[in-house]
């Protein structure tokens, strides 16, 4: 549970897991980025090795908006 934060690059990126319903449309979207773990949630795997454009993307899918995404502006661009 709770909220975890990477930064990549030059995005922000915050799972907040009280939010997360695990279906795994960040997970099938960005699969070296995000998986669910054993309580079936979304947490970080190597968010660095997938594209920016992708992962705001994966980060879009998410249909309960539990990721949020900041840029370098600290600007919020998803949700
Ligand atoms: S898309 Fe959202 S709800 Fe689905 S697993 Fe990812 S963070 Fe959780």
């Amino acid at each position: 549970m709770g909220e975890i934060e990477r930064t990549i690059g030059e995005l922000r990126i915050k799972i907040d897991r009280d939010l997360c319903v695990g279906f795994g449309d960040c997970v099938e979207q960005a699969p070296d980025a995000f998986r669910l773990d054993d309580e079936g949630l979304a947490t970080f795997t190597n968010p660095e090795s997938t594209e920016r454009d992708r992962l705001v993307a994966a980060c879009e899918e998410c249909p309960v908006d539990a990721l949020t995404v900041w840029n370098a502006e600290g600007e919020q661009i998803v949700p």
